[in-house]
């Protein structure tokens, strides 16, 4: 396997061929980034329409080369996994606050896609499914709180013969439909930003030029192997890929994964069958399954392991027996592409920004535990609202404490499955199994 495999269904129906040049000289810039990802490249961005764009973005392999290049491309409503676990925190106020930011997410990439004509095959229709009437209960309180934020997308909870006009899987006992969701493809969503960021604001970007230093200063000096960026401010945006490069950031994300497959293309009759909405799902469990068709009647079906943490060798295979659990009709499809990668996350399952400590000018924005395509237009956009000199916003969710998660060098594989028993039992309690 297969995790560093970056054979994707994304790569293979990529629209932009950039190709961006590995540093060679040095820069002297406002900010700097580390990573070309959504985060980086989202953050890039949003500070360039605010008018910063003397930016230098440094990406260690390809743009896309990590999770934002490998995801479903579920565009889902909210940010984080549990809102519970960060009230303590931010108190009643601040979750209703978060909460109503969560509306932005599909806002942002919708104008952005528009703004520079992103060719990111982006459409409506999401739809949360419940096996259970637990589940459905769930799924009328969020119907509930989805219509009260008033984004004026059809919202509707279904269930019995009701879903059959969303889902073709006699599978689940209940739904909520949310147009204002979707799914996108990320690839190009991530690539035709980068072009705008290039060609409209001439936001210098390197591909194949890994980070190797950071001195940190009144000024930043980021080395590469050809190359150093000295800068007025630096953002860290590696997720999962940090590698060890920063040691306050590094104890406070571990590592899970997640994986995907992709179907060879299926008959128009089969994907109305399977999705008469052409839209994405995915089960309110705490570990989910997700799938959603694409352009090319393709089906993309993704799960994590649900409890115990490991790689399973046949990615295949492992996700098939998923696919055919909710579709056995599926059972003489082929499988074209399976893949995988690692998603950084948190003890409160929940994003982090803000600065090191010590050091006002060095940004940071990591751990979105699987859940980052929608949320990191959001995140990032107060980001950059930190980098301009501060927001209400920005101070709320920076102000959440960043907790070390010890022993992730040594025990990731037994931490992880902790963390997913604890978050599978707490998930019976919440309404979610
Ligand atoms: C298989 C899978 C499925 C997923 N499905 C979904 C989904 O359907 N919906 C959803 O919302 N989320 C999903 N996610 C999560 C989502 O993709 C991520 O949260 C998001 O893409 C993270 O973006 P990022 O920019 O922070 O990180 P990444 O996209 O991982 O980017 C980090 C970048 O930093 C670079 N980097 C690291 N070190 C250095 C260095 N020293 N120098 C320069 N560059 C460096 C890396 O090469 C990498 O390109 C999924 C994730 C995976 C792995």
């Amino acid at each position: 396997m297969h995790i560093d495999e970056t054979a994707t269904y994304y790569t293979a129906t990529k629209k932009y061929h950039l190709n961006f040049p590995q540093i060679e000289q040095d820069f002297d810039v406002d900010v700097v980034i580390i990573g070309g990802g959504f985060s980086g490249i989202h953050t890039a961005l949003e500070l360039a329409e605010q008018g910063v764009t003397d930016t230098v973005v440094l990406e260690a392999r390809y743009l896309g080369f990590g999770g934002s290049g490998r995801n479903g491309g579920q565009v889902m409503a909210g940010i984080g996994h549990d809102l519970d676990a960060i009230k303590k925190d931010v108190g009643e106020e601040g979750v209703k606050t978060i909460i109503e930011l969560s509306e932005l997410g599909p806002k942002i990439m919708r104008e952005r896609i528009e703004r520079y004509q992103i060719d990111a095959d982006f459409h409506s229709g999401y739809a949360y499914l419940g096996f259970n009437q637990r589940q459905a209960k769930t799924l009328r309180e969020w119907e509930k709180l989805f219509k009260s934020l008033g984004s004026g997308d059809e919202i509707r909870y279904v269930e019995g013969d009701g879903l059959k006009d969303i889902i073709g899987s006699d599978t689940y006992h209940a739904g909520l439909l949310h147009m204002g969701g979707g799914h996108v493809h990320s690839l190009n969503l991530l690539l035709g930003e980068a072009k705008a960021l290039s060609e409209i604001y001439g936001v210098k970007i390197f591909e194949h030029s890994p980070v190797v230093e950071v001195t940190y200063g009144k000024k930043i000096r980021v080395r590469t192997a050809k190359g150093t960026v000295t800068a007025k401010k630096l953002v860290w945006a590696c997720d999962s890929f940090l590698n060890k490069l920063e040691s306050e950031l590094h104890p406070t994300t571990i590592n899970t994964y997640a994986f995907q497959l992709m179907t060879e293309p299926l008959s128009d009759e089969l994907i109305n069958r399977i999705s008469p909405i052409r839209g994405a799902y995915s089960d309110i469990r705490p570990v989910i399954d997700y799938y959603r068709v694409t352009k090319e009647n393709r089906l993309l079906f993704g799960a994590a392991t649900p409890l115990l943490d490991y790689i399973p060798k046949d990615l295949k295979e492992w996700n098939r027996k998923r696919m055919l659990n909710i579709f056995p009709y599926l059972d003489q499809v082929k499988i074209d592409l399976a893949w995988g990668g690692p998603m950084a996350s948190t003890r409160n399952l929940f994003p982090q920004i803000g600065t090191l400590r010590d050091k006002d000018n060095a940004f940071f924005v990591q751990g979105y535990c699987g859940f980052g395509v929608t949320p990191s237009q959001i995140i990032c956009k107060i980001l950059a609202e930190g980098i301009l000199g501060g927001s209400e916003r920005y101070r709320l969710i920076s102000s959440i404490p960043r907790q070390t998660i010890y022993g992730k060098d040594n025990f990731r594989s037994l931490l992880c499955t902790l963390g997913k028993a604890l978050h599978q039992t707490s998930g019976y309690w919440k309404g979610r199994r």
